[in-house]
């Protein structure tokens, strides 16, 4: 690895020149995404980082790795040395800058809290080609504060370093049914179980799903090809993965939104085949179907209207019933993913929560109804719930916030003097431009 580490030396020397080089605003040259707002293409100088994609060091708790690296390679070269990182994204594109610049949650969250909650240092490129080390105590502690939530509008992250943890073979699953958040909060109080996620396929059948790290397994599930793992949990009570299919056991189908590309039907499966099955593919088809309309033209033609839900809202976990109730009511797209927040909640100032367990929830799918509203209606409803109940939402959507009222949600004041002092030529766009203009 130290190999690598003169490699990384080389590839920042010559990424600062040909950040000199250009002028005008700048964004990332990047492969895949997991952005989900389309965007209106600018004239911005691509900055070609793709080669940013290599493990550094794992050793004594930490992975120190470039951050173009997708979650896929890091974590295949972390397993190898009997570790994982504390919170692992469960799209395998996700790359670890961007799952730093963004939210990014997972099922061991309620124990480590988000992925920048596992975060020991970042290393950041300005839009000056200035490289900063930003750490929690050092004299760039204000960016390492602010980074999280700051979607690439203060600089990029090149190197980041994150905690890791030891894990054992395979993870056993519990998929136990429950009527009431109180019981999640129980299994959150007894603190036993390694991994916490859930799954709502109506508010009368919910499912918490406990899984532990055992040293061995009776058998192992695949859910990789012809068997779908969110339809195992409502089927079985108990289940065992290897611990590299229960870190990837939502990649494969998109949670369940790869009905939206009919890989849930067996014949369409075996044509996509097992290797072709999985975040990566969907999102090209989602971005090609975006681009020509295939999905719009024939809504059109059936007289209905759509807004696109995809969210995902961390809900204080005293509110998440009245939560629940609204969703249920105004929006009612199931399955529903939901992920308790736990650990405690470091002072990141673009995404603030207060102490205490949050409920993450997730949903992605189409409101497609007879009637037509404005655009964004139920987008809107959701902003205004989550505002209502003391959540706060992800931005790698559609937002609809005035400028007024995402300045007071997403710490505006602090971005303010961030963007002063790291980005004061205004190589990046602004964070609300970028959000909610789309700019
Ligand atoms: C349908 C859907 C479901 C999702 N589900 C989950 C989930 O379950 N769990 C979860 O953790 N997350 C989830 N996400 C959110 C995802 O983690 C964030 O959107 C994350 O920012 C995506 O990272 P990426 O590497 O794909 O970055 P991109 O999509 O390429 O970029 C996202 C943004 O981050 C910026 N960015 C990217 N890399 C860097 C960098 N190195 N430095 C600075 N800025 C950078 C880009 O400029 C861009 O604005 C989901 C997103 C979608 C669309």
């Amino acid at each position: 690895m130290a190999d690598a580490a003169a490699a990384h030396a080389a590839k920042r020397q010559s990424l600062i020149e040909s950040l000199k080089h250009g002028a005008g605003p700048v964004a990332l040259a990047k492969e895949t995404s997991n952005l989900f707002r389309d965007r209106a293409v600018g004239a911005r100088r691509r900055l070609d980082v793709r080669s940013f994609n290599q493990v550094l060091a794992i050793r004594d708790g930490f992975v120190e790795a470039e951050g173009m690296i997708a979650y896929e390679d890091l974590t295949r070269e972390c397993l190898a040395h009997g570790v994982m990182p504390a919170v692992v994204p469960q799209l395998k594109t996700i790359t670890l800058g961007g799952a730093v610049a963004g939210v990014g949650i997972e099922s061991t969250s309620h124990r480590h809290g988000l992925v920048h909650d596992t975060m020991l240092e970042l290393d950041v490129l300005l839009g000056d080609g200035r490289i900063v080390r930003c750490t929690r105590d050092n004299e760039h502690a204000d960016l390492f504060f602010g980074f999280p939530n700051s979607y690439g509008t203060l600089g990029y992250a090149l190197r980041v370093k994150a905690k890791t943890i030891p894990v054992q073979p395979y993870v056993q699953l519990t998929h136990v049914p429950f009527s009431h958040f109180g019981e999640l909060e129980r299994y959150l109080e007894a603190g036993e179980a390694d991994f916490i996620d859930g799954t709502v396929f109506s508010p009368q059948r919910m499912f918490i799903t406990l899984g532990r790290f055992v040293e061995r397994a009776p058998y192992t599930s695949d859910y990789t090809f012809e068997h779908i793992y969110y339809r195992s949990i409502g089927e079985k009570r108990e289940d065992y993965l290897s611990v590299h299919d229960y870190v990837w056991r939502w990649d494969t189908d998109w949670f369940w939104c790869s009905k939206n590309v009919f890989a849930q039907n067996p014949l369409i499966r075996r044509l996509y085949g097992r290797g072709r099955l999985g975040s990566k593919t969907y999102t090209k088809i989602m971005r090609w179907n975006s681009r020509v309309g295939v999905t719009k033209k024939l809504e059109r033609a059936l007289g209905v209207h759509s807004e696109s839900v995809i969210q995902d809202v961390d809900i204080p976990i005293a509110c998440t019933g009245e939560f629940l109730d609204f969703y249920a009511r105004e929006i009612g797209l199931w399955p529903m993913w939901i992920c308790p927040i736990g650990g405690a909640h470091g002072n990141f100032a673009l995404y603030p929560l207060q102490r205490g367990w949050y409920v993450n929830f997730g949903f992605w799918d189409v409101k497609r109804t007879r009637a037509a509203h404005a655009p964004g209606h139920f987008n809107r409803l959701i902003e205004a719930k989550v505002a209502e109940l003391g959540g706060i939402k992800s931005l790698y959507s559609d937002c609809y916030f005035s400028e007024g009222e995402f300045y007071r949600r997403y710490g505006g004041e602090a971005y303010d003097a961030l963007k002063k002092k790291y980005d004061p030529a205004g190589a990046f766009p602004r964070l609300y431009d970028k959000c909610v203009l789309k700019a």
